[in-house]
């Protein structure tokens, strides 16, 4: 028998070598890839953070710095929204004592960080003409129950005679958009920064078919802030999260986002200058 001869001997060596290396890097890969899914298999879920969906868009980041929250100016999930969106994950409530259930339909609903909407959505939503969308935003549709809409349009109508041209930037969101929106937030700014301006799910005004937002924020389209804020009450419009409430409303200042409670209301709401929340749990 022919012996072999030592080269070809460290050649097969180092063959079986770079093999193994190779199935075990092939091993790791697939070990990372599969983690969720050898997790759950496990019994074990996956952290949150996780389970969360990467950010879109560019810009975002930006706009959310320092509290300069531009709603309009980076690409939201409101864009791929539609009235029956699927349902996704929903992120952990944890409240710290049960949530009120309240009934979205009431206008005068108390929409609080103790309080849940559940998957309630109107019957009687409209779509906002295009015209009166803000043009960055019209690639979307918007909706907004009929009541506030006509309002809306009253006011708009108002508001061009004196030479101030309002837009939406965002209205109703269904539950499972605030799902996305919130899940969105939290991957970019963490879940502690994300909840001082994005409500959770069953807990945004938006869900109720009567809030939207304007093109105003904290640095631009004063020019609207102060119509708005001398006018919108006589239209039924409330501005929910004022400056310097955060500690009562548990939003950060928000001079962009009006919800409808109806034209007596809200000049009740106007003449006591209470923050929104405060007034509706005067009412109850
Ligand atoms: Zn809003």
């Amino acid at each position: 028998m022919k012996r072999r001869r030592p080269l070809t001997r460290i050649r097969m060596i180092i063959r079986v070598a770079v093999l193994s290396l190779c199935a075990l890097l092939v091993l790791l890969v697939s070990i990372y890839i599969f983690k969720p899914e050898l997790l759950a298999w496990a019994g074990t879920e996956p952290v949150e953070s996780e389970k969360l969906k990467e950010p879109e868009g560019e810009g975002k980041e930006a706009a959310v710095e320092d509290g300069l929250l531009s709603p309009w100016r980076y690409p939201d999930p409101d864009e791929s929204e539609e009235l029956d969106a699927p349902p996704e994950e929903v992120p952990d409530e944890s409240p710290e004592r049960p949530l009120e259930a309240v009934d979205g339909s009431n206008l005068l609903a108390l929409v609080t960080k103790q309080t849940t909407l559940g998957r309630y959505a109107p019957t009687d939503l409209e779509p906002i003409p295009a015209e009166i969308v803000h043009p960055d935003r019209r690639g979307s549709k918007y909706y907004l129950r009929c009541e506030p809409l006509g309002q809306l349009k009253k006011m708009f109508a108002a508001a061009a005679e004196d030479g101030v041209q309002l837009t939406v930037t965002s209205a109703y969101r269904s539950y499972d958009t605030q799902v996305s929106t919130f899940n969105d937030w939290v991957s970019l700014d963490g879940e502690e920064e994300a909840q001082r301006y994005s409500a959770r799910p069953g807990q945004s005004e938006h869900q109720l078919g009567t809030t939207l937002d304007f093109n105003i924020d904290v640095t631009a389209g004063a020019e609207q802030h102060a119509w708005l804020a001398d006018n919108a009450h006589l239209y039924g419009f409330a501005m929910s999260y004022p400056e310097g409430a955060e500690e009562v409303t548990g939003y950060r200042y928000e001079p962009w986002h009006y919800r409808y409670i109806g034209v007596e209301a809200a000049k009740g709401w106007k003449a006591l200058g209470l923050p929104l929340c405060l007034y509706l749990q005067q009412k109850r």
